[in-house]
This record gives C-alpha cells, sequence and structure tokens, in this order.
C-alpha cells in the first residue's frame, strides 16, 4: 500500500515522499482512509507509530479539497477567514512538533497553519491570528486566553483533533477542553488519539465522539525497516544449544527471550547458567521481588538475558532492546507482534530471531499470515535440522492457555462503545505474500555473521 492509493492528493505525497516516507504506517493505513471519508475516530496509538501523519495528512486533504466550498459558506460571517481545524496537545513542545509537520506535508499546499501555546508573547500571536490561519495548533491555557480576548474566531471548526487526550485529562485540561468544546460548531469532525484508555478517557470520548471508527495499535509497533526477522530452522531438542551458540557467536547482550511456559523459562535458565550464559526468568510464578529484581538487572545491563513468558512479559516495560529471540513461537499469532514489537522501535535496528522445530511449522505459518510477510529462514551450520522429522503435538500448548487470549493487554485496555464499528489491527506495512508452511530454500550461515 502506498500514500496514493490511501487517496492522498498529488501535492501531499510529493510532501512525504521527500520526506522520506515511502510506505504508510500501520496507523496510517488505518486512519487516513477513515478521516478521509469524515468519520469520527478513536485511536489508541502512542508517539512513535506515525499517529500525527495519521490524522494531519488527511485532514490536509480534506482542507485542501473543499477549500472553496467552504470560503463560499453564505453563512459565514465577513472578515477574518474560519480556522478551519483545531489540534489540540498538552504541551507546548508537542503542540511544535504537530505544526512542524502540518508545515511539511502540506508544503505545496495553499493553507497556513500556526501554533498558540503559552510562556511566549500574546501580541506576535494576536497579529498571526489576524491573517488566514486555517490549521491551529493549540493547548488549552493559553488558547482560552485568546478567547477571551476574542482574538480567535473557533466558530467555523471542521475538524477537531484531541491529540494525547490522556496526558490532557492527566494535565487536569479537562475543564479547559469542554470550554473549548462549547465554542466549536455542533456539525464536526474529531479525532482522538490517546495511548491508553482510563475510565475517564472512555466516558470523555463517549460524551464526544459520534459513532467512531476504533483503531487500536499495539504499545510497541513493529516496522520491517526496524526489525529485522528471522527464523532459524533447527531440530526441536537443538534449541537451547542453538541459542547458546547464536548468543556466543554474535556477542547478543540483552536478549529478552520468550517461553512458552514457566517450567520452559526456569529450564532454560539453568542451562543457559550451566553455559556460563548469565540468564533470569520472569514468569507468574516468581515473586514480585524476583521480577522486579531480574527487570532491573536486565534493564541496567548487568544481566545478559531476561526469559520471560508472554503474560509476564506484558506489562512490563522494556524498551529498545537490540534482541528478542523466540525461543519457542507463542500459540496466538499475536503475541508475536507483542513480542517482537519490543525490539527496533524508534529507527533503532533490532533483531528479532525465532528459533522452529518441525512441530512449529503451522504456527509459523500462522504468523506469516497475519504479518502478511515470509520470515527468511535460515539454518545454521551444525544444527540442521532433521529433515525426516515427524511434528509432535505441542505440549502446554492451546488447551493450556487460559488467558488473557488473544492481544488479551490492548483489548482490555480498549474502549469500545457500543455504537462503535471496530477497524481491524494491521500492524505491519508489508504486503500479502502467501505464507508458506514449508521451510522453502532457507539460507545457510555458519553462525559467524553479524
Ligand atoms: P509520530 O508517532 O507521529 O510522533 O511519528 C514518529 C516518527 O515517525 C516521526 O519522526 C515521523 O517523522 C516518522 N514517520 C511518520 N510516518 C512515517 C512513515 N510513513 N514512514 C517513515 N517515517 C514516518
Amino acid at each position: 500500500m502506498t500514500f496514493s492509493t490511501l487517496g492522498l492528493s498529488d501535492e501531499i505525497v510529493r510532501a512525504i515522499t521527500e520526506r522520506g516516507y515511502t510506505t504508510p504506517t500501520p496507523i496510517q493505513m488505518q486512519a487516513i482512509p477513515i478521516v478521509l471519508e469524515g468519520g469520527d475516530l478513536l485511536a489508541g496509538a502512542q508517539t512513535g507509530t506515525g499517529k500525527t501523519a495519521g490524522f494531519t495528512l488527511p485532514i490536509l486533504h480534506l482542507l485542501s479539497a473543499n477549500s472553496v466550498s467552504a470560503n463560499t459558506n453564505r453563512n459565514a460571517p465577513i472578515g477574518r477567514p474560519p480556522v478551519r481545524a483545531l489540534i489540540l496537545t498538552p504541551t507546548r513542545e508537542l503542540a511544535a512538533q504537530v505544526e512542524e509537520s502540518v508545515r511539511a506535508y502540506g508544503k505545496y499546499l495553499k493553507l497556513n497553519s500556526m501554533t498558540i501555546f503559552g510562556g511566549v508573547g500574546m501580541t506576535p500571536q494576536v497579529r498571526q491570528l489576524r491573517s488566514r490561519v486555517d490549521i491551529l495548533v493549540a493547548t488549552p491555557g493559553r488558547l482560552l486566553d485568546h478567547v477571551q480576548q476574542g482574538t480567535v474566531d473557533l466558530s467555523r471548526v471542521e475538524i477537531l483533533v484531541l491529540d494525547e487526550a490522556d496526558r490532557m485529562l492527566d494535565m487536569g485540561f479537562i475543564r479547559d477542553i469542554r470550554r473549548i468544546l462549547a465554542l466549536l460548531p455542533k456539525q464536526r469532525q474529531n479525532l482522538l488519539f490517546s495511548a491508553t484508555f482510563s475510565n475517564e478517557i472512555k466516558s470523555f470520548a463517549s460524551s464526544l465522539l459520534n459513532q467512531p471508527a476504533l483503531i487500536e495499535m499495539e504499545r510497541r509497533n513493529i516496522t520491517a525497516d526496524t526489525v529485522a526477522q528471522k527464523v532459524y530452522l533447527v531440530d526441536r531438542e537443538r534449541k537451547r544449544e542453538l541459542l547458546t551458540n547464536l548468543i556466543r557467536q554474535h556477542n547478543w547482550f540483552q536478549v529478552l527471550v520468550f517461553t512458552r511456559t514457566k517450567h520452559g523459562a526456569d529450564r532454560l535458565v539453568k542451562q543457559l547458567t550451566e553455559d556460563r550464559i548469565p540468564a533470569m526468568a520472569i514468569h507468574g510464578n516468581k515473586s514480585q521481588a524476583a521480577r522486579t529484581r531480574a527487570l532491573a538487572k536486565f534493564k541496567d545491563a548487568s544481566l545478559q538475558v531476561l526469559v520471560a513468558t508472554d503474560i509476564a512479559a506484558r506489562g512490563i516495560d522494556i524498551t529498545d532492546l537490540p534482541h528478542v529471540v523466540n525461543y519457542e513461537l507463542p500459540n496466538s499469532p499475536e503475541d508475536y507482534i507483542h513480542r517482537i514489537g519490543r525490539t527496533g522501535r524508534a529507527g533503532a535496528d533490532g533483531e528479532a530471531s525465532s528459533l522452529v522445530c518441525v512441530d512449529e511449522h503451522q504456527l509459523l505459518g500462522a504468523i506469516e499470515k497475519l504479518i502478511k510477510q515470509q520470515l527468511p529462514r535460515e539454518i545454521v551450520t551444525g544444527f540442521e535440522p532433521d529433515l525426516h522429522a515427524k511434528p509432535e503435538p505441542i505440549q502446554n500448548g492451546r488447551q493450556n492457555r487460559q488467558q488473557p487470549g488473544r492481544g488479551g493487554q490492548s483489548k482490555s485496555r480498549s474502549a469500545q462503545p457500543s455504537s462503535q464499528k471496530t477497524v481491524k489491527r494491521n500492524t505491519t506495512g508489508a504486503g500479502s505474500s502467501k505464507p508458506s508452511l514449508r521451510p522453502s530454500a532457507p539460507r545457510l550461515s555458519s553462525g559467524q555473521q553479524h
């Protein structure tokens, strides 16, 4: 998918291409068509997902496409041209950043934007507000100062964006926001972005939004560019040896290794420790103190390997890891995305390696179908799998898995008022290659590259 196929104008596509964007991020793929259609949107996404362009690009498109009709609105007061899109942000920094994006993406359009925030003089802002401002990016407090002074007119806003709405509520802006909402026309498009969905956000969203589409992005967003995903084909019994080999050969440090079971995590830690690779486990059977200790050591880089189960790893925040290893593939393909999203954030290079034995080819197929790409296979010399090996049922597999179920955490966080349409999440920007269950033409490696 490209920005053009999403329906954005040539001028916008030109500007973002110059900026170096070639493929829309997952949130952009979902948000842009919704916003272009004119509907309200509730999006669970945080910085780093490309959310800013997700709302900015379609707003620019809509405003430039409808510029003539809006300005010839017979009911519009004569005089100052209207503010047509209002973007509220919690902080000055974010306001400045968003407006910078608006300017960059809209550089070939005839639309004007400005920021309004406190801590700087009013006069230059008042002066700028006298000229045409199509898109206003503002923090709530200073915007209300302008409202009180009569220097801004919000009566013809067509599109409202609340960016980082959870932070705005945390910062106590709710009353200011409600006062601003009261100044806007009733008929308008509303877009609300929030990293989390507290009860407060849920009730606020349901009072503000009109039959919104819902988009939820994973906390950690994966892109093919920053996470190198690889499958190592190996026999079931030789995974531990291969892991030790890979860690040593490539000098991997800060490796987060996922196992399917708590027991498997403990066993792997024992074996790695025997191989003199410092490792600790976190899972549901460990005391909170032990988990905290293991995590602290891992974060401050005094522990080389942290072995975790999916559920234990969900609630923890370890960012920008260089290596994630799927020692065993997860039963739920969505957990694969949760797992590997812990590496390669914000442009940092990350590696996600999966050790896959004959029992797991079906799981691999399901993952590849979900992420819409075929992962490169590799066989390390000395670890060639037995091509005649028969798959065995996965122990402690699906039938033992009680909760939290598919995509557990993100779903339990979400607000989904009954009136909402749910938009299916698509977490990769990849094309749709057919999944292959067979390990076709894997690349042989000596295990010494990288
Ligand atoms: P945001 O989540 O909006 O703060 O964006 C995070 C970063 O991703 C920013 O530096 C953007 O410039 C960048 N970005 C946004 N969309 C894309 C894209 N489609 N391709 C590459 N980079 C992007």
